[in-house]
């Protein structure tokens, strides 16, 4: 269990995202290092620790598109081809409440558009209630 305080403590569990404070790689996935030599996907560790296995061929979506976060209710697994379908179709509008809870949580501008990689202006006219364009996510 000494790896799973480890893992836990690298935790922000903010009322809504839970985030990774390790090392995120460029994907934007956070990574935790299992060994010295072994690396895994942090929210996928986070989800077996609190859900249990995921099923074999199954990829896990963010379903707050925050990839670095481990928030096991905000996973869930499907298949490639669906998370696939599902990031093409990404928009930053279903996420407005995700956002605005983020910000209130502490979490500032600038890491909100890293987040969701959009333009801070973009996050700056969201949380401030203002209009706003879609970017391309
Ligand atoms: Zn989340």
């Amino acid at each position: 269990m000494i790896m799973n305080d480890r893992f836990w403590s690298k935790v922000n569990k903010t009322n809504t995202c839970w985030l990774w404070e390790g090392t995120v790689e460029n994907t934007g996935y956070g990574s935790f290092a299992v060994s010295h030599t072994k690396g895994v996907l942090a929210h996928r560790l986070a989800y077996e620790l609190s859900v249990g296995e995921i099923p074999s061929g199954l990829t896990l979506d963010h379903l707050c598109r925050v990839r670095n976060c481990v928030n096991p209710d905000h996973l869930e697994p499907v298949t490639c081809a669906e998370n696939i379908r599902r990031g093409g179709q990404a928009k930053l509008r279903p996420f407005l409440e995700n956002i605005k809870h983020l910000y209130i949580s502490g979490i500032s501008q600038p890491k909100l558009a890293k987040l969701y990689r959009v333009n801070q202006s973009t996050i700056s006219r969201v949380v401030n209630g203002k209009r706003w364009e879609e970017e391309n996510m």
